[in-house]
């Protein structure tokens, strides 16, 4: 059986990882296997690059394969930010409600608000060689203000298109058949059935 760290702290996100790829025939490891590892800086211009570098730093230093994501939301009357700086958009150590807090400022005036959460995943082995790649996204339009308590992050200010309701009222399952994460995570799992890494 291969086995495959899932290169994240987020444990949302691991359980995410393992229900969707739970009949890859997968024994999955975590980076709280790894404690001494220090985290990379995601320094990568786009959600891919930043996929590529976690994965294969990660690999070079456990010697195992690594799958890693990386992903945000991008506003397209801003160019596409907050995009790979969403968890630092307000600052390096701001809160997700500062980061709301800023995009909602910065968004005042605006009326078009089509915006998109984006995942990309990348997979890499030991030598440092990207294996697999993918990514997924989720359409949605920006609310004026926050609504519901559930998900994470920007999910109460982000309406989805295809729930027809705020991420922040979506339970967990309705939020996982529309994610940016769960469609690449799919994506994912049609190419590993193909190329059995
Ligand atoms: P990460 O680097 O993939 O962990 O995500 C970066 C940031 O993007 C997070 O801190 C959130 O602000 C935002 N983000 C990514 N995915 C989601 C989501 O599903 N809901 C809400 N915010 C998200």
């Amino acid at each position: 059986m291969k086995s495959v760290v899932i290169a994240t702290h987020n444990q949302g996100k691991v359980e995410e990882f393992k229900a969707l790829m739970q009949n890859l025939g997968i024994e999955f490891k975590y980076l709280a296997d790894f404690p001494e590892i220090e985290e990379p800086k995601e320094t990568g211009k786009s959600f891919a690059a930043n996929a590529r570098l976690k994965a294969q730093y990660y690999a070079k230093i456990t010697g195992e394969l690594c799958l890693a994501d990386d992903s945000g939301l991008e506003v397209l009357s801003l160019k596409g930010a907050p995009g790979v700086y969403s968890a630092r958009y307000a600052g390096e150590e701001a809160t997700p409600e500062e980061n709301n807090n800023l995009l909602l400022l910065n968004m005042k005036m605006q009326t078009r608000r089509k915006c998109r959460f984006f995942c990309a995943l990348a997979l890499a082995n030991p030598a440092g060689k990207i294996l697999l790649e993918s990514s997924g996204t989720c359409d949605g339009i920006l609310l004026h203000e926050p609504h519901g308590t559930g998900g994470f992050g920007y999910d109460p200010l982000f309406w989805s298109t295809e729930l027809h309701k705020p991420l922040g009222e979506a339970t967990m399952e309705e939020k996982n058949s529309v994610s940016h994460r769960a469609k690449a995570i799919k994506k994912f799992c049609h190419q590993w059935r193909r190329v059995q890494c």
